[in-house]
C-alpha cells in the first residue's frame, strides 16, 4: 500500500487541534483530520468561557491553583497545573490576535465572570457561546495557512506503527486514503457517547483513546468522568443541552420537586456554587430524600433584560423547549459531561509512544485531578497543544517528504452486527452514573469484555461504525476495570 507522507498529522479540529496547527512551524507540511464538519466538536459547544488570571489586581496564580486543587480533590498533577495556570493567561490573550472577541466592560477591559468553584471573577467569555467564537476564529486562521491541508468529513479508521513511521487509514468521501508521518497529535476530544445521556457532540466516541491504547500508550484514570449537574432535563434526546455553570455563577438557585432550595442542607457554605461533582451528588441525595428526579434551576428573580443579554443562546434554546427562563424555573438533571482521565502525557503532551502526542480532552495531563474546575478545559486545550507544537518543532523539524510503501490490512470484512453501541451505552449508564454502582459494574464488565473480544477477534469491515463500536467498547472496558478494582479495594465487591 502507498502512503503519502506528512511532517505532522493532527487528528481533530477542536480547540486543541487548531491551536496546535497554528503553533507548528510554518514550513511543516501538516494534515488535519476532522471526523465530521469542522465545527462539530465539544469545543464549539463550550458556553461558560475560559479561566485565566487576567485581572492581576484582584486575582493571582496561587488562588487559581488552589481553586483547581480543591475541585480536583488534591489529586491534580501539581507541576502540570502550575504550567496551566502560569502560562494560560498568555494563550488566552493570544486568542485576541486571532480575532476572538471576548465580552468587554465599559472601560474596554475583558469582562470576567464567576463560575462554581472559582473564588475570583476570572472567566473570559463571549456571551454564552465562547467555544463557538474561539473555534470559528481559529478555523479562519488555520484555513489561511498554506502548509496545512484540512480534510473535513474524514475519519481516522486505523493508526499503526511501523518502525518510526505511523500509518494511518482515513475514510474520505467513502474512499480509504493512506498517510504516514513521524509525529501524530491526537486531539480527538471526549467520550460522552459511551453514555445514554451526555452534553457531548456526536464525535465524542473516544477514538483517539482506543488507537493510543492499541499502540500500547499509557491510559490514565479513565474512570475520572465528570457529570454536569445542570443539563436541560430532556430524557428524549441523547445529546442533552447544557445550561452553563455561569447561570449558577450569576445567582441561579437549584430547586427540588417542591420548588424548594436544598443545597444548604448538604453544602451550607458554597451552596449552588459548589463544584460540579459535589452538586451532582447533592442532587442524587435530594432525589433519595424526595423520591423524585424532578429538579429545576431558577434565575427568574433577576432582571429579564440582564438574563437575555447575558445568556442569549441558553435563553433561546430553552424557550424553544417551552420554558421562559426570565419568568420560570427550568428543568435540569445531571448527565455525562467531561473526561478528566485519558491518554497519559508528560508536560509537553508526549505519550509513552515515541512521536505520539495527545492534547485536550482525550489527554490526561493530570491538571484537573478527579473533577475539573469549570472553564479550565479550554485553557488546558490551548496551553498543552502549544507546548506539543513547540516540542514537535524542536524534535521533528521539516524534512524531505516522499511516498512510502508499507504492508497494511485491507478494509474488507464481515458487516458489524447491530446494537453493540446501544448496549454499551445502557451498561455505562446503569453501572456508573455520578457514583459507581460497584456490584453492577462487576457483573457488567464480563459482558463488555465479551463484546470487546468479539470486536477485536472478528475480521469486520473497517467502517466508521465498526471503529466507533470498538472505541466505545474499549473505553467502557477500561473505565469499568478501574471501577471494579476500586470496588474491590473498598471491600464493596
Ligand atoms: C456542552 C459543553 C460545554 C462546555 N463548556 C466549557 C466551558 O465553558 N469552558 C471550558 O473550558 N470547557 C468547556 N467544555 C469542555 C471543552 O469544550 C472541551 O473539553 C474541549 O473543548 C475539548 O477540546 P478538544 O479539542 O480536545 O476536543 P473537541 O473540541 O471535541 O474536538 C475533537 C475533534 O476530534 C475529531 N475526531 C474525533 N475522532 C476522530 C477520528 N476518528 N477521525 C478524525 N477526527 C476525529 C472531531 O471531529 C473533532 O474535530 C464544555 C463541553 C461541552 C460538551
Amino acid at each position: 500500500m502507498i502512503f503519502q507522507e506528512y511532517d505532522v498529522i493532527i487528528v481533530g479540529s477542536g480547540v486543541s487541534g487548531l491551536y496546535a496547527a497554528l503553533n507548528l512551524d510554518s514550513n511543516m507540511k501538516i494534515l488535519m483530520l476532522s471526523k465530521r464538519e469542522l465545527t462539530l466538536c465539544n469545543s464549539a459547544l463550550a458556553q461558560g468561557g475560559v479561566a485565566a488570571v487576567i485581572d492581576d489586581k484582584n486575582d493571582n496564580y496561587e488562588l487559581h491553583i488552589k481553586d483547581t486543587l480543591i475541585a480536583g480533590g488534591y489529586k491534580n498533577d501539581i507541576n502540570n497545573l502550575r504550567i496551566l495556570v502560569e502560562q494560560g493567561p498568555k494563550d488566552v490573550k493570544n486568542l485576541l490576535n486571532y480575532g476572538v472577541e471576548f465580552d468587554r466592560k465599559e472601560d474596554g477591559s475583558i469582562h470576567l465572570t464567576l463560575e462554581g468553584g472559582h473564588c475570583r471573577h476570572r472567566i473570559a467569555h463571549h456571551k454564552d457561546s465562547t467555544g463557538y467564537e474561539i473555534v470559528t476564529s481559529l478555523i479562519e486562521n488555520v484555513k489561511k495557512l498554506p502548509n496545512v491541508t484540512i480534510l473535513e468529513n474524514s475519519q481516522l479508521l486505523g493508526l499503526e506503527k511501523s518502525g518510526e513511521y505511523f500509518l494511518t487509514d482515513v475514510l474520505h468521501n467513502d474512499n480509504h486514503s493512506y498517510y504516514t508521518t513521524k509525529a501524530v497529535v491526537l486531539a480527538t476530544g471526549g467520550i460522552g457517547r459511551v453514555y445514554d445521556f451526555t452534553t457531548n457532540s456526536a464525535i465524542a466516541t473516544g477514538d483517539g483513546i482506543q488507537f493510543a491504547y492499541n499502540l500500547g500508550a499509557e491510559i490514565k484514570h479513565l474512570s475520572y468522568v465528570q457529570f454536569h449537574p445542570t443539563a436541560f432535563a430532556d430524557k428524549k434526546n441523547r445529546e442533552c443541552f447544557l445550561v452553563s455553570e455561569a447561570v449558577r455563577g450569576e445567582g441561579a438557585y437549584l430547586l427540588n420537586c417542591h420548588k424548594q432550595r436544598f443545597m444548604d442542607k448538604y453544602e451550607p457554605e458554597r451552596k449552588e456554587l459548589a463544584p460540579r461533582d459535589v452538586v451532582s451528588k447533592c442532587i442524587l441525595q435530594e432525589q433519595k430524600a424526595t423520591g423524585s428526579d424532578e429538579f429545576f434551576l431558577d434565575i427568574s428573580y433577576k432582571d429579564p433584560e440582564f438574563i437575555k443579554n447575558r445568556f442569549p443562546m441558553i435563553y433561546k434554546k430553552v424557550l424553544e423547549k417551552g420554558y421562559d427562563m426570565t419568568k420560570e424555573p427550568i428543568p435540569i438533571y445531571p448527565c455525562q459531561h467531561y473526561l478528566m482521565g485519558g491518554i497519559g502525557v508528560n508536560g509537553n503532551g508526549a505519550t509513552t509512544v515515541k512521536g505520539l502526542y495527545a492534547a485536550g480532552e482525550c489527554a490526561h495531563t493530570g491538571v484537573h485531578g478527579i473533577n475539573r474546575l469549570a472553564s479550565n478545559s479550554l485553557l488546558e486545550a490551548l496551553v498543552f497543544s502549544r507546548l506539543i507544537a513547540e516540542d514537535i518543532n524542536k524534535n521533528y523539524p521539516h524534512k524531505e517528504l516522499s511516498e512510502k510503501e508499507f504492508d497494511y490490512p485491507t478494509p474488507e470484512g464481515e458487516p458489524l452486527p447491530q446494537g453493540i453501541r446501544t448496549e454499551i451505552r445502557h451498561i455505562m449508564q446503569r453501572s456508573y452514573f455520578v457514583v459507581p454502582d460497584y456490584k453492577e459494574a462487576a457483573k457488567d464488565i464480563e459482558r463488555v469484555k465479551q463484546l470487546k473480544d468479539q470486536l477485536y477477534n472478528t475480521k469486520y469491515a473497517i467502517t466508521p461504525d465498526y471503529i466507533e463500536a470498538k472505541s466505545l467498547t474499549t473505553v467502557a472496558y477500561i473505565i469499568l476495570s478501574e471501577v471494579v478494582a476500586e470496588g474491590k479495594e473498598k471491600g464493596e465487591i
